[in-house]
C-alpha cells in the first residue's frame, strides 16, 4: 500500500494502524447503523433525524462466511479482471451489526470459523491513476492472535 492509498469509498472507515469503519449512530435513540445512515432513522419508533459520525469496534465474532464464487453486487468492485473468486466474512460486532467483507489477503474460507474472532484490517482493494483504493477486509484470529497465512487453522 503507498503513501498515496486512499479508501475506495468514502467515510465508510478510517485508515492507518487501527483502522476502523465508521457507523452512524442516532442522536434520538442512540442506534448505530452500517453503512452510515442520514435522512431518518430506520428504528419505526424513532423519529430521529439527526445521526452522530461514530467509529466501530475493531474485532467482531464471524456469524457467517462464503465463497464468493460470483461477483458480488456494489459497492465491492472487483480489484482484479478476470473476476477472482475469494472468501467473504458477515462480522458480528459487538454494537450489534453484522458487517459483510471480503477476507484480507491470503486468508480463505479454510480460515474461517463461525464464532472465532475476526478484526478489521485495510487493504489495497485496486490501483487507479490517484494511486492505491484501499476498502475494509476481515483478517481472521485464532484465540484472538493473527493465524499466519498458510498456518493450519484448527483450533
Ligand atoms: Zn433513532
Amino acid at each position: 500500500m503507498t503513501d498515496t492509498a486512499t479508501p475506495a469509498i468514502d467515510g465508510w472507515f478510517t485508515t492507518g494502524p487501527d483502522p476502523a469503519l465508521l457507523g452512524s449512530r442516532c442522536t434520538t435513540c442512540e442506534t448505530v447503523y452500517f453503512p452510515p445512515a442520514s435522512g431518518f432513522c430506520r428504528n419505526p419508533g424513532c423519529a430521529g433525524e439527526e445521526f452522530a459520525q461514530t467509529p466501530l469496534s475493531r474485532r467482531g465474532t464471524v456469524w457467517s462466511y462464503t465463497d464468493a464464487q460470483y461477483q458480488p453486487p456494489a459497492p465491492y468492485i472487483s480489484g482484479t479482471d478476470p473476476y477472482q473468486p475469494f472468501a467473504l466474512a458477515a462480522v458480528e460486532l459487538p454494537e450489534g451489526l453484522v458487517v459483510l467483507g471480503q477476507v484480507a489477503d491470503g486468508y480463505g474460507v479454510a480460515d474461517l470459523r463461525v464464532g472465532a474472532e475476526a478484526e478489521l484490517v485495510v487493504e489495497t482493494l485496486y490501483t487507479d491513476e490517484t494511486g492505491d483504493r484501499t476498502v475494509w477486509r476481515w483478517r481472521p484470529l485464532i484465540s484472538g492472535q493473527v493465524v499466519e497465512v498458510g498456518e493450519e487453522a484448527d483450533q
